[in-house]
């Protein structure tokens, strides 16, 4: 049985006292979920309290970003250790707005996965085109180029530790969703580029889609075979789309991978 991943990303937004009541309208709700793990990325400065806020529930923590160096002399920088520290048991690793808004380099983010990795936490490896890009007909060649910089540093075996999310950069946060054949097609090519390292690692490589993920259209994009979950914005900081999005990943159908 194939278990679906669906992880929030909180992004900068909330209090300590909106993350408490997210999780508080949240929790109940998902814990009798055994086909769809759920995970809450939430920001660096409510890790501890969200930690707490978890325990003892079936929701697992996750960060958003982590510094690619070891401890040492990285002011406002937050190491892997100090989030596996924290109870994390996820980080995204590369997700768009740091590579556009803060600029980060493929390599930079393939030694933010290694960093991960090292740390015992699961890297959720963001590869996704920007519309440019899609409309130019090169999102396979981006997706390649950004899921090769990891492999080039970690090798393939590594992305078997962790889990990439695929990410159109023109539908995350727009509204704008990928249609399930649009995800299926990158999923598939994203598998296809895997496995021709390594076919196991492929196999077994959980990829999410994130980009506009609504209650409304999570079922459809969890049917496709090569979809094995989310990563979820917006939708995340609404208890009830969340939860929503949670169980339609619970009832998916497995269907066959071709
Ligand atoms: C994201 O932040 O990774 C994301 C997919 O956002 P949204 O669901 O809001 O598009």
């Amino acid at each position: 049985m194939r278990v679906k991943l669906v992880a929030g990303n909180w992004k900068m937004n909330g209090s300590l006292a909106s993350s408490q009541a997210l999780l508080k309208a949240i929790l109940p709700s998902l814990a009798a979920l055994d086909r769809a793990r759920v995970a809450v990325c939430a920001p660096y400065p409510y890790l501890a309290a969200v930690g707490q806020g978890v325990r003892g529930s079936n929701v697992l923590l996750g960060a958003q970003d982590l510094c690619q160096f070891d401890d040492g002399a990285y002011t406002g920088a937050v190491s892997g250790a100090m989030l596996a520290d924290c109870g994390c048991r996820y980080v995204i690793v590369g997700h768009s707005e740091r590579r556009t808004v803060f600029g980060e380099a493929d390599d930079v983010v393939a030694l933010k996965y290694a960093q991960a990795l090292k740390h015992g936490l699961t890297p959720i490896l963001c590869v996704g085109e920007v519309l440019a890009e899609r409309e130019a007909a090169v999102t396979e060649k981006v997706v390649a180029r950004q899921l090769d910089a990891v492999v080039t540093r970690c090798g393939v075996e590594a992305l078997g530790r962790g889990v990439v999310a695929y990410e159109p950069v023109w539908a995350i946060g727009t509204g704008k969703t990928a249609t399930p054949q649009q995800a299926q097609d990158v999923h598939a090519t994203i598998r296809g580029r895997v496995g021709a390292g390594d076919r196991k690692v492929a196999e077994a490589l959980t990829i999410l889609y994130g980009g506009s993920v609504k209650a409304s259209n999570a079922a459809q994009l969890f049917a496709m075979p090569d979809v094995d979950g989310g990563l979820i914005g917006g939708a995340s900081l609404v208890a009830e789309e969340f939860v929503a999005i949670c169980h339609a990943a619970q009832g998916a159908k497995e269907t066959a991978r071709t």
